[in-house]
């Protein structure tokens, strides 16, 4: 990075030596002069993620300059953590050392096992005589178990330049047991200019390689409502196309083929997400590949299915963007998960004994055909561009007879409350699981309306039940044996740094009833 670049992140980054400062005044903070770090290095807060019964994965990254990552040279750093019952973490339950290694742009991932199930955990990080802010997370319940209640929130699509993280500000006056990342957490594009009042320079180039990327996830990391949002709850986060690029299919970019140097940039940003967030690393080396399709038991009540629709996806049949279907989309050769991801969804709606079977996705499932303007004109990024594969999904919803399926799914910086339907085009057709599409935290800001272009599709497609195109905002469901009820919650703005926070309306699934009730 050169002095310049350095200088001008720094700019950006300038509140945050405030808000450093303030911590190291906070009582119970060393007061000891730091012999290792030139401030405190918990820049970019803490996170938790992933819980199950029994544990929980913690992260923090050491970033004492964090427009240089390359400030702690090669040195392998050692991190202690604590894991305690109460939150002055007096009550310790658990507690190690991990290492901050360069490899891994002194990231810290502490899998934590033997945690009491369905209880409320706070955890702190500490390493040269600085200490982490405190976060705080719940394990699920017992699998064996029934919980009363989930409650969660959905958030997807959180493009810095947008505006302000309103939505987190409002999401942590909740208490929640998990929140669900449906992807876009961070944007690869170019920023010339935001909707923030501070100053955002030092990204006039796209990122495509592990430093720009890097950069990228610490821009958004240094966001004070997105870190209190992370130190409140466990994420449970996969990606779609923006942490990479934008609308990729497997190893082939936009509008483009397969590449070597397309194939090292999605590698460099695959590992750049694994260095900034909580999730368990299922290989060796990031690098190698990153397998973030997963499940995750809530106890009885609940099963959270997390899909990855990018990583193993065929390129799309009938090309990129907004086109007539082809005849190839309806062939059985296209796959938006891969074959093998199709097949572990298949067995898991096969073996699950969850009441309410919760899946976190990408892109939009239900049928949208971009009528009136034109018959069979759809969208080809989302499952409209593989409609073959979207049957054998659906179908292995109904021929598992799962109890209660609800998808929730991210991309479109829309709202829709969707029914799914084996044939969109048949009226008649029963509907076989529910679709919630959750609004954009903040891509779009506060005036780029959707509305208007799609909004004339909706009356053609009858198994929309609610859209909405120009509000930015997340989701808050509420789960019990009986019902799944989803709150959506619009934001005021996400340009006025005092923007606030309402539910707009709430939505019902209820137990063997699929479809919403709106
Ligand atoms: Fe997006
Ligand atoms: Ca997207």
């Amino acid at each position: 990075m050169s002095a310049l670049d350095r200088r001008r992140f720094l700019e950006l980054a300038g509140w945050c030596t405030g808000s450093a400062i303030a911590l190291a005044l906070m009582p119970g903070s060393s007061l000891a002069a730091p012999r290792r770090f030139s401030r405190n290095p918990f820049t970019l807060g803490v996170a938790s993620g992933d819980p199950t019964s029994s544990g929980i994965v913690l992260w923090t990254r050491l970033a004492p300059e964090p427009a240089d990552p390359s400030a702690l040279g090669s040195a392998t750093i050692p991190v202690r953590w604590r894991v305690a019952r109460d939150d002055r973490m007096r009550d310790v339950v658990a507690a190690g050392t991990a290492t901050a290694s360069p490899q891994l742009a002194h990231s810290v991932h502490v899998e934590v096992d033997r945690l009491r199930a369905g209880a409320d955990h706070f955890f702190q990080f500490d390493t040269g005589g600085e200490e982490s802010p405190v976060g705080h997370f719940r394990t699920a319940p017992d699998r064996h178990r029934w919980a009363n209640q989930l409650t969660f929130a959905v958030a997807t699509c959180q493009d810095h330049p947008s505006g302000y993280y309103t939505a987190y500000r409002d999401m942590v006056g909740n208490d929640l047991d998990l929140v669900l990342h449906l992807g876009d957490y961070t944007y690869e594009y170019f920023i010339g200019g935001s909707n923030r009042a501070e100053p955002v320079t030092g990204f006039e180039e796209e990122a495509v390689d592990l430093r720009t990327y890097r950069l990228r996830h610490t821009l958004y990391k240094l966001d004070p409502d997105l870190q209190a949002a992370h130190a409140a709850f466990p994420f449970v986060v996969v990606w779609d196309d923006h942490e990479v690029a934008n609308d990729y299919s497997g190893l082939a970019p936009e509008f483009d083929s397969p590449s070597p140097e397309f194939t090292a940039r999605r590698a460099a940003a695959y590992q750049a997400f694994y260095e900034h967030l909580p999730i368990r690393l299922r290989r060796a080396r990031p690098e190698d590949t990153l397998r973030i399709y997963r499940r995750l038991d809530y106890g009885r009540l609940a099963e959270f299915t997390m899909f990855d629709d990018r990583q193993y996806r065929t390129d799309n049949p009938c090309g990129d963007g907004e086109a007539l279907r082809c005849e190839a989309a309806l062939t059985d050769d296209y796959t938006m998960s891969g074959w093998r991801q199709e097949r572990w969804v298949r067995d898991g709606f096969d073996d699950t004994r969850a009441r309410w079977s919760i899946v976190g996705q990408q892109v939009l499932l239900a049928e949208l055909e971009h009528l009136p303007y034109e018959d069979e004109r759809y969208w080809n990024d989302a499952w409209d561009g593989y409609p073959v594969a979207r049957r054998r999904l659906l179908d292995s919803v109904a021929d598992e007879r799962v109890r209660n399926p609800v998808f929730f799914t991210g991309d479109w910086h829309s709202t829709f409350v969707n029914d799914l339907k084996l044939d969109f085009k048949d009226l008649a057709a029963p509907t076989v699981a529910t679709e919630f599409v959750t609004p954009a935290i903040t891509t779009g800001g506060d005036t780029t309306p959707y509305g208007p272009y799609y909004g004339p599709m909706v009356p053609f497609s009858p198994h929309i039940k609610y859209f909405e195109g120009d509000r930015r905002g997340y989701m808050k469901a509420t789960v019990t044996r009986d019902e799944l009820r989803v709150d959506l919650r619009f934001v005021s703005s996400v340009e006025d740094p005092n923007g606030t926070g309402r539910t707009e309306r709430s939505f019902f699934v209820e137990d063997r009833r699929p479809g919403a009730v709106v």
